[in-house]
């Protein structure tokens, strides 16, 4: 089975339309996500591109605010002030990664935790990690909502995450292990220092991917049956392709997919669902589910 990211996304997008429908049709203005873009990196460029169109789709409003590279640490951080201010703004991000003289911690811990949508704030993350309402971060939100709308059992399962960074890996081996509708599975968190990584991978029964290396998983590393999420996004050279290049995931798809019970293809599993999931989140702080009364 493949795990279509791209027309899952869709339809929770179809869904939360028609939530938003039903606000304006109430009176009530629809959510609104502003983005703060710095510089101009290619990759920053698209996902914000991607964010700003998903909001049109889902009758969002959103604001995109574009800086120059050589922008100040603090002239960013009143930008991230006059947000948290705006009472018409109800969820923001700030694109990652800034440019090297701005401190991406200390700008992360200037957003209201309240309007924190990309749930990076150390706040939603604690939040997060003892099972408390908190905005969960975009990826592995995606990743959870992917396993529950295909119906793949997480419950009692080895799960094996490949990849301990604080916006993939780590939160995502938290939300799986806890006691939740998708989760209670057994989490084995591996990443650069792991001994005999192959053993490890074998065992799953689930294996997410979240290296960074191009088609780093190979057929020889998992077990028949195996249910494989792929959220590598890396970028490779190929001639035969007009724009001399092509994305590929960190497993390698013509190896593993003969294997596996479900896989997430690259491009159109995990990506969208990261969108998505922001969308959700955006929802919830125009209705001020998480953290309310704060
Ligand atoms: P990162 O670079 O922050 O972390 C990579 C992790 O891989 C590290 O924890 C490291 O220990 C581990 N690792 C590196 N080499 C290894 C090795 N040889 N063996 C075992 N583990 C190794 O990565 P990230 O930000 O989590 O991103 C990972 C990938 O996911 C990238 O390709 C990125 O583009 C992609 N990504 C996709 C989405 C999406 O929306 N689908 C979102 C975020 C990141």
């Amino acid at each position: 089975m493949i795990l279509d990211g791209k027309a899952l996304s869709t339809t929770i997008k179809q869904e939360i339309r028609t939530d938003v429908n039903e606000m304006i049709g109430k009176g009530e203005r629809p959510p609104h996500l502003a983005a703060v873009l710095v510089g101009n990196n290619p990759a920053s460029e698209a996902y914000v591109g991607n964010k700003v169109r998903s909001c049109e789709e889902v009758g969002f409003s959103s604001t995109l605010i574009r800086r120059p590279e050589s922008i100040s640490e603090q002239e960013l951080l009143d930008i991230v002030r006059d947000l948290n201010e705006d009472d018409e703004v109800d969820g923001f991000i700030v694109q990652l990664p800034l440019p090297p003289h701005i401190n991406e911690e200390k700008v992360t811990l200037a957003i209201d935790p309240r309007k924190d949508v990309d749930g990076f704030h150390p706040l939603n993350f604690g939040r997060m990690a003892q099972g408390l309402p908190a905005y969960l971060p975009a990826t592995p939100q995606g990743v959870l909502l992917l396993l529950e709308r295909n119906g793949i059992e997480t419950s009692g399962q080895h799960v094996v995450i490949v990849g301990r960074s604080n916006i993939v890996g780590t939160p995502l081996g938290i939300l799986l292990s806890r006691k939740d509708k998708v989760g209670n599975a057994t989490v084995t968190m591996t990443h650069s220092r792991t001994r005999d990584l192959a053993a490890e991978t074998r065992r799953a029964d689930i294996l997410v991917a979240a290296i960074g290396i191009p088609r780093f998983i190979t057929g020889d590393m998992v077990k028949d049956g195996v249910v494989v999420i792929d959220v590598g996004i890396n970028r490779i050279d190929d001639a035969t392709r007009k724009s001399g290049s092509r994305l590929v995931g960190d497993v390698d798809y013509d190896e593993v997919a003969p294997k596996s019970k479900a896989i997430t293809p690259v491009p159109g599993g995990v990506g969208p669902m990261t969108v998505t999931a922001l969308m959700l989140n955006t929802l919830k702080a125009r209705r001020r589910e998480i953290h309310h009364g704060q």
